[in-house]
């Protein structure tokens, strides 16, 4: 673990950078404060400082309270060390935002603990993070295909939508659901499905814009967030989800080849009309669900998608080879 040492006394930089390397620390040296802080301040910094608090320049009080301003993660553990031994300087140096200092002149052996007891602080706020991390991660996708989750594509949507109000313009949202999921199932067990739910993911995110946002919502049902989309984006949109899928059959295993399709039902909301997240899938749902009726593997989109009421009327399909597959 690197330590940063900011000491303007050449000897007492020197002195502690070969206490930390016997240590098994990764001394990184500043010669004052303003040395100090360039590298507390840039990418990746230590996460333990030993400083010195007469330095020119920044001394080690400042930079104490600068540190703590950044309220920066992971967290950046200080030790002060003074020839101040009061009381009322150890409060200064603790109300500065230090974690601990050490009175000059110091004993190895005591400093070796106070920097060990630093270095405990660090790693486990290291690891809380990773933990908190990966529950977020976990909260917020399908672990199946790594996509958002439902409650996470929701959120999007429903923040697009606000953020389209604010700068009026439209939100666009494809549904898509795998044709015949059920039977893949049936047919050839549960592994079978998972993979094809997988490359249908890939296929959809391939075909997608990197601002669009892509969530499996249901067992073989995802969404596409498409943000700024007007009517003729969306439909292109629609159009590239389903060939994607349909453009070659997939290789589930080296004996299972499957010809796979999706039907897509489209909608958007209209510039300066609210809807709710939920009103738009709906609608998109009934688009869908026309597809599904015509077909399959085919898009439909839904005609004036947020005005209230006239979700059930849609367009006719406006794509789809046929109904090869049902
Ligand atoms: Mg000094």
């Amino acid at each position: 673990m690197r330590v940063l040492i900011a000491d303007d006394d050449p000897v007492a930089r020197v002195k502690l950078r070969s206490l930390l390397k016997k240590w098994s620390y990764r001394p990184v040296l500043a010669e004052n404060g303003d040395d100090a802080w360039r590298i507390l301040s840039a990418e990746d910094p230590p996460l333990i400082c030993i400083l010195d608090w007469m330095m020119p320049g920044l001394d080690g009080i400042d930079l104490c309270k600068r540190v703590r301003a950044l309220k920066r993660e992971p967290y950046t553990y200080l030790i002060l060390v003074t020839g101040k031994g009061r009381p009322e300087d150890i409060v200064l140096g603790m109300g500065a935002g230090a974690d601990d200092y050490v009175t000059k002149p110091y004993d190895h052996h005591e400093l070796e603990v106070r920097v060990r007891a630093g270095r405990r602080v660090v790693d486990l706020q290291l690891e809380l993070i990773q933990t908190r991390d990966r529950l977020q991660y976990e909260a917020t996708h399908d672990h199946l295909t790594g996509h958002l989750n439902r409650a996470e594509t929701l959120q999007q949507l429903n923040r697009e939508l606000a953020r389209a109000r604010r700068e009026e313009t439209e939100v666009g949202v494809a549904m898509i659901d795998v044709d015949f999921f059920k039977r893949v199932n049936d047919t050839h067990g549960h592994a079978a499905g998972d993979e094809v739910l997988r490359e249908v993911a890939r296929r959809l995110q391939s075909v997608v814009r990197s601002y669009d946002v892509l969530g499996r919502i249901g067992g073989e049902e995802f969404v596409a967030v498409l943000p700024t989309c007007t009517v003729e984006d969306i439909l292109h949109v629609g159009d590239r989800l389903r060939s994607a899928v349909a453009s070659s059959p997939i290789v589930v295993s080296e004996d299972l080849v499957l010809p796979v399709t999706v039907s897509v039902g489209l909608a958007a909301s209209t510039k300066g009309v609210d809807v709710s997240g939920d009103k738009l899938l709906m609608v998109a749902d009934a688009a869908l669900y026309r597809a599904k009726r015509d077909g399959r593997d085919r898009v439909v989109l839904a005609k004036n998608a947020s005005t209230s009421g006239t979700f059930a009327a849609v367009d006719a399909p406006i794509q789809g080879p046929g109904s090869k597959t049902g």
